[in-house]
């Protein structure tokens, strides 16, 4: 056994400091939050918002994926000065996990019907895979439950926390190239583990990936638990490389590997021994220091390996191999792509996530008559169409609906996260700004085929990732005006790196399609044959990135 630690004063709960430490602690430990959801049954829903207890209110809703969303017509310039109950409107935000990414399309129908019937016909695509839906009243959450639940989904520890929705493959069983396909066990995961009182009670969220993806498309790299498929084993068979202690937001960090081989069977146990680890061992004292990525940090993955295979498995894994680079420059199955039955999956892009639930219905009939009524949320909010034959009558349906097949570089990869128009902790707008962008862009420079993902994020939080984009945008006020400081040249796969930021770079929401442009003509000028944005931005004066 490891020798026996002292308390280091961060909270960590096998080193004997259970008593809370912050306002989070203390209601985590008055009462679950998996438990507010027979209050939210029994009593708010019958009472209106204004019965609701602040703890549950703004602490235990999330465990049953619910956030209250922003006020209209509060700006940016006022989310740090405002009190909680003033940000608040008496609305939710609502998140349907949805496991690998994979719908049904009688699943999908009911989705775009809560949305349509409940949330003024609001839906975003997020790039965890999820839907997000908005202006949900707590009075229609038995009803909206009993409608999600009565067709297989689930908002159970959608946020709060807890272990989040399992990013999987969106191709996973589908894909002639895949490595090995994760789905069995993201279902065992998900069944013996989500919504179990062993694990509702983190000391932050936590964030997992299972896939075989041949493209790395779960973005291992920035979970805090990963699962690589891996083709030979020690014993020549496939399995997982284990990663732990990615994550982004204020302190970004890449994921490590501890270096083991994890076969299909381990696995639900191998993801259990890391949650313990981070429920047991996590950084509860404060709320930026609780992730998993500063324990592993601080530990190293030798220590960590050591800790969950002689505290938590009982027995040593096995060596295991590093995954292949990945197949190809993108990530996000847009396009067309041959399955191993002679059916085609067809990915398609909206913009910045934005699917109304009307669209939703929509794409869900289209999915019956040309596809096998399978639907894959990506991790790159894009969605995909499994098991079609007429892919040319499909595609042009679809651009009916807006909804690209074959789209421009920049509706291909401009992400957006939630924003102003809903997130209480928003300073600028970023849906709407998305949107301008790629039409701006597009009639600019509609020639460029480069892969480029722009991601804006309306504050430092990148929950869309800023870090990691080539060009990624940080929402900020600049002299009182929305705008976005810049990070520049971030990747994952290949040559993953954080992006770089550069001294004073910070562009108001005005000129942000001149800046983009500019920095893209930069390197049109300046790269080597072959050489992708990243790499450029990296050996790329100052001068040439303003
Ligand atoms: Fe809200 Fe900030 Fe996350 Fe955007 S990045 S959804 S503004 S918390």
């Amino acid at each position: 056994m490891p020798a026996p630690q002292r308390s280091t004063g961060q909270g960590q709960w096998a080193l004997g400091d259970r008593e809370p430490l912050n306002t989070n602690e203390q209601f985590k430990k008055e009462d679950d939050g998996l438990n507010v959801r027979q209050r939210i049954e029994t009593v708010y829903a019958q009472n209106g918002f204004d019965s609701i207890e602040p703890n549950d209110l703004r602490g235990r809703m999330r465990w049953w994926g619910l956030y209250t969303q922003r006020k209209p017509g509060i700006g940016g310039g006022l989310t740090g000065s405002l009190e909680p109950a003033e940000l608040d409107d008496k609305f939710f935000m609502l998140r349907v996990r949805i496991d690998g990414g994979r719908l049904t399309s009688e699943q999908l129908r009911v989705i775009a019907q809560v949305s349509t019937d409940y949330g003024r016909d609001t839906a975003d695509v997020t790039d965890r895979q999820n839907v997000q839906l908005h202006w949900i009243r707590i009075e229609d959450m038995p009803a909206i439950w009993e409608r999600l639940e009565g067709a297989g989904l689930s908002t159970t520890e959608a946020c709060g926390d807890t272990p989040r929705v399992i990013l999987g493959c969106p191709l996973a069983g589908v894909d002639a190239n895949e490595v090995i396909d994760g789905t069995d066990a993201i279902a065992e995961v998900v069944s013996r583990y989500i919504g179990s009182p062993d694990f509702s009670n983190l000391p932050r969220k936590f964030k997992t990936a299972i896939s075989g993806c041949p493209d790395h498309c779960t973005i291992h790299e920035i979970n805090d638990v990963s699962f690589v498929g891996v083709p030979d084993g020690p014993a020549g068979t496939p399995g997982f490389d284990l990663w732990v202690g990615g994550g982004l937001s204020t302190n970004p960090k890449l994921a490590v590997r501890l270096g083991v081989f994890v076969t299909p069977e381990q696995l639900p146990e191998v993801w259990a021994g890391v949650t313990s680890i981070f429920r047991d061992y996590g950084y509860r004292r404060s709320r930026t220091r609780a992730r998993l990525k500063f324990l592993v940090s601080d530990w190293g993955p030798e220590r960590f390996r050591e800790v969950l295979e002689k505290e938590y498995l009982g027995y040593p894994l096995q060596d295991g191999p590093a995954p292949a680079t990945p197949r190809s420059k993108r990530r996000d199955h847009v396009g067309v792509t041959e399955l191993r039955d002679g059916t085609f999956a067809v990915g398609f892009a909206p913009r910045a996530g934005r699917v109304p639930g009307t669209l939703l219905a929509q794409v869900a009939d289209l999915a019956d008559r040309f596809g096998a009524g399978e639907i894959r949320t990506t991790t790159e909010q894009k969605l995909i169409i499994l098991g079609v034959r007429d892919v040319d009558g499909l595609t042009a349906e679809l651009a009916a609906l807006d909804l690209a097949v074959n789209p421009s570089s920049f509706r291909r990869s401009t992400m957006a996260c939630t924003g102003l128009e809903f997130c209480k902790l928003a300073i600028v707008e970023t849906k709407a700004r998305a949107s301008d962008l790629i039409d701006e862009l597009e009639r600019r420079m509609p020639n460029f085929d480069e892969p480029i993902g722009i991601n804006v994020n309306g504050c430092p939080n990148a929950c869309t990732r800023f870090q990691v984009a080539d060009i990624g945008l940080k929402g900020s006020l600049i002299g009182g005006e929305e705008g976005f400081q810049i990070h520049l040249g971030g990747s994952l796969g290949v040559e993953a790196a954080l992006g770089r930021k550069v001294r004073g770079l910070k562009v108001t929401s005005q000129e942000l399609p001149d800046f983009v442009e500019r920095i893209l003509r930069s390197f049109q000028a300046g790269r080597t044959e072959g050489e992708s944005f990243a790499s450029w931005v990296r050996r790329a004066d100052e001068s040439a990135l303003q």
